[in-house]
């Protein structure tokens, strides 16, 4: 069987075509600029990298030069469209309308439409991207894979927000997650690393990267994650400001003259390590900074780590227990830095990181960096939001 995975954004659209036999990659690749003059499509097949500039004034531009790509003598890896038995699309939230992966048909998308607001910066181009792939491969077998699916098994006191409960019931505003894609891959591989059962694992999942979130998973199922009704919320990240006092955020709207949507735009584009160092979101530039004694990138570092501890600590309270500590994504998988900050003074609970094994360099596999007399485990764990998105495809099919 095989499986395009397709992640549209508002100008771009990735994708892999996977073949599920041995969930190996066939072709991957990305379009830029779409709707945008200087248009062109990346695709990487048979070991090479393919440039093509064209312009693509709609998604469906973008996706008949996908496929046109994938059935190319030259670039191509399939003879036919017929050979692509499915797609997989990610979507960022699904509301309370979809708690699971989605078969694609009209009524599915009318909802799609209705929830559209939620993501804003991301659902509407999700549904371009479906439309699209719909126009140009009718009949074909499409599932929506949701990033908050994972997240949907929270209990109600973990995902709602203390404010008038009516007002939940009207608006449905309470704690989504994020990320969950990634989560629910890095469990199931820590559970194949131990070579445990997954149903018998308490398990802290840290994806860390320019979005920051942490999940607490029982038994594989996510019971409490720090992103919120928007991935706003938890620790702070590049560039927003996770958990923070929305008095605060009127205070500072009014003193500063900015509109509710102008504060939402500042703590999403303008805070978190952007914000405080004043330096850089990313955190290699943040390292260096710290190294030539910029203090303010040290206290953007400093705030990251206590950020995730916190929830190290939360979540084991609330998990009962723990088996292991993952971490995945840009940061997680290759900064050990940050690695070692978050974990370290943990020792009183069994938690200890082997400060060589962490300096590995990432070679895309899983690297075990706890500590011999450490009780937890410590695991990082490459994600790979593509193949959770086709497995689940073709475990819906
Ligand atoms: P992501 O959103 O998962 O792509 O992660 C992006 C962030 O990961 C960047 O902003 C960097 O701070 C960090 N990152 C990515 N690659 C590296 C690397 N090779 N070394 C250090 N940090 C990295």
């Amino acid at each position: 069987m095989k499986i395009l995975v397709i992640n549209a954004g508002s100008s771009s659209l990735k994708y892999q075509l996977i073949d599920m036999e041995n969930e190996s990659v066939l072709a991957k690749g990305g379009c830029e600029r779409i709707g945008i003059p200087g248009g062109k499509l990346i695709h990487k097949a048979h070991g090479e990298t393919f440039t093509f500039e064209q312009e693509m004034p709609s998604h469906t531009d973008a996706i008949a030069l996908v496929l046109e790509k994938l059935v190319d003598k030259t670039a191509g890896v399939i003879k036919s469209m017929d050979e692509i038995d499915a797609v997989g699309h990610r979507v960022v939230a699904s509301g309370e309308a979809f708690k699971k992966p989605t078969l694609v048909d009209d009524d599915v998308m009318v909802t799609m439409e209705e929830i559209a607001e939620l993501a804003p910066l991301h659902n509407p181009a999700a549904i371009l991207g479906v439309n699209a792939c719909r126009k140009v491969m009718p009949g074909k077998k499409m599932v929506l894979v949701f990033d908050t699916s994972f997240h949907a098994t929270m209990p109600d006191y973990a995902y709602m927000y203390a404010i008038d409960y009516d007002d939940y019931k009207t608006y449905k505003v309470r704690r989504y997650g994020a990320h969950g894609t990634s989560h629910k891959y890095v469990a199931g591989e820590a559970a194949k690393f131990l070579k445990k059962d997954l149903a018998d694992l308490n398990l802290i999942t840290c994806h860390l990267g320019n979005g920051s979130s942490i999940s607490a998973v029982k038994g594989g199922v996510c019971i409490d994650t720090s992103m919120g009704f928007t991935p706003l919320a938890g620790v702070p990240m590049g560039t927003r400001s996770g958990d923070i006092d929305v008095a605060a955020i009127d205070f500072l709207c009014n003193k500063k003259g900015m509109s509710i949507d102008e504060g939402l735009t500042y703590l999403n584009k303008k805070c978190g390590m952007l914000g405080i160092s004043g330096v850089s979101s990313d955190f290699r530039d943040l390292a260096a900074a710290k190294a030539e004694g910029n203090d303010r990138a040290r206290l953007a570092l400093d705030m990251f780590a206590y950020g995730c501890k916190k929830y190290l600590g939360a979540y084991m309270a609330v998990l009962g227990g723990l088996d292991a500590i993952v971490f995945t994504a840009g940061i997680g998988e290759n900064t050990p830095d940050v690695r070692a900050a978050v974990v370290e003074g943990l020792e009183a609970f069994g938690i200890e990181i082997d400060r060589e094994k962490n300096e590995f360099k990432n070679d895309g596999t899983i690297h075990d960096i706890s500590g011999a007399g450490s009780r937890v485990r410590i695991l990082v764990i490459p994600t790979n939001e593509e193949i959770m998105i086709a497995r689940e495809t073709a475990a819906l099919l």
